[in-house]
Order: C-alpha cells, then sequence, then structure tokens
C-alpha cells in the first residue's frame, strides 16, 4: 500500500505525507515547509512520523527542519541540504543519491539529483514493503530519468510556458523574471513530456505540486495532464489547514 497526501503545497510552505506499508504501515513527511505551531495541528501525530524527507533548504521546503530533529523525527536529506539549513551531522541521516535508506518495516527511499537553485536539491522515490512506487519531484525545472512501474508521480507543475509568455508580452512579467522561472521551476510542458517517458501502467494518481499563484492554471493543467495520461489528477492546494 502507498498513499499521499498534501497538507502544503507552493512557495509559501511545502508539506506532504506518504503512508507506506499495508501490514505494518509508516508515515513519511515529505518537506517541513510551515512553521512547527501549524505542523503540530495537522490531522497526523508528530509521534506517528517514521521519517522527514527534505528536498533541498529553501524556507517553503525546510522552515522547521531543525525542531523537527529537536522533535526527535528522524531528518533525511543530502549532505549539501542538510549543510545549507546548518544541521548538525548528529542530527540528520544523509541521503547519497541512488542508495536506498530502508525504513523500520522494509519500505525504502532513494534520492535522485533535481535542477534548482539550491545546493544539492533531491527528489525521491518511495517504495513500499509491497514495491508499490511513489516518485516525488519538486523545485526542478527539469527531470533526467524516466521512472518504471510508477503508482503514484507527484511531481512540480508551477507554471506554463505559454502563460509565462503571455504575461511577458502584456507586459505583466519582467522577461528576466519569467527567465529565472522557467530555469528554476517545472512547466506544464515538461511534466507533460517527462510523465510520457515514465511507464504508468500501473499509475493510479497523479499530484501536480508548488504551482504558481501568478503563472499557473489550476484547471488548464489538471485537464491538460489527464487528457495526456488518461489517470487522475490532483492539484495540490496551497494550505490544507482549517
Ligand atoms: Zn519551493
Ligand atoms: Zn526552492
Amino acid at each position: 500500500m502507498i498513499d499521499f497526501a498534501s497538507y502544503a503545497s507552493g512557495s509559501s510552505g511545502n508539506l506532504y505525507v506518504v503512508t507506506a506499508g499495508a501490514e505494518h504501515p509508516v508515515k513519511i513527511m515529505i518537506e517541513c515547509g510551515l512553521p512547527m505551531s501549524d505542523i503540530t495541528r495537522l490531522p497526523f501525530r508528530l509521534s506517528d512520523i517514521s521519517a522527514c524527507l527534505v528536498s533541498h533548504e529553501h524556507k517553503d521546503h525546510s522552515k522547521s527542519a531543525r525542531q523537527m530533529a529537536m522533535h526527535g523525527i528522524e531528518m533525511y536529506m543530502t549532505d549539501g541540504t542538510a549543510k545549507a539549513i546548518g544541521l548538525k551531522a548528529s542530527e540528520y541521516h544523509g541521503l547519497g543519491f541512488y542508495c536506498p535508506a530502508f525504513l523500520e518495516n522494509g519500505a525504502s527511499i532513494i534520492a535522485f539529483p533535481t535542477h534548482h537553485d539550491s545546493a544539492e536539491p533531491a527528489g525521491f522515490m518511495v517504495i513500499s514493503p509491497e514495491s508499490e512506487v511513489l516518485v516525488f519531484a519538486i523545485d526542478t525545472y527539469y527531470m533526467d530519468f524516466a521512472f518504471k512501474r510508477v503508482d503514484i508521480a507527484a511531481v512540480e507543475c508551477n507554471h506554463s510556458y505559454e502563460i509565462l509568455k503571455k504575461r511577458v508580452a502584456d507586459g505583466e512579467l519582467d522577461k528576466s523574471v519569467a527567465d529565472r522561472v522557467a530555469h528554476s521551476h517545472m512547466a506544464l510542458e515538461n511534466v507533460v513530456g517527462w510523465l510520457d517517458s515514465c511507464d504508468l501502467w500501473k499509475c493510479r494518481e497523479i499530484w501536480l505540486l508548488h504551482m504558481s499563484d501568478d503563472n499557473g492554471d489550476a484547471r488548464v493543467f489538471a485537464d491538460t495532464v489527464m487528457s495526456k495520461t488518461g489517470i487522475p489528477v490532483h492539484v495540490a492546494e496551497r494550505r490544507c489547514l482549517k
């Protein structure tokens, strides 16, 4: 069993939870980019979280990393990300790219490199004990890998080239800002190309993450991805806190 839930998504904060395993499920938090006072209000107990993965050091992904470590949560990230956050070696588990880390129920986590303006950004594959596969990638303008046997794909879909181009033409957006967005975050056009390269025969859910308020359009993005893949699509809401 593998399941994905989004509690916050976008430049004002990110927090997701993966549940992996049928018989002895573990909960894996991905990103902790909310204040601790908000995280403790979410509808799960922190003591139920077996691991927290952090993709990169930008605050909307890592805001509470230190406090999470102080709460005794097992933190996982690349050494470059931990160094940029300022964590001590005793406060996290270093994830090397392509080297699996195993959790207590046999679920595993594999980090892979992504492309972003940060020290050592990573995406994550989470594999349940029953070999179900979730791929998570955020704040990356490109994906290098075509994944096989994906059950859930959770990927950034920040903007579309079409919207950026129109906003620049209308004088609403500076060309240099548009270029910077296109070289740090994932466009709809790239998401569609990446999904097309993956093996999605058993994929049951696609999540589109970190959508820009100004350069995104949830309905267009969901419709485009659904019509290309035939798979149900969720656009992660900015905040799910009540
Ligand atoms: Zn971000
Ligand atoms: Zn970032």
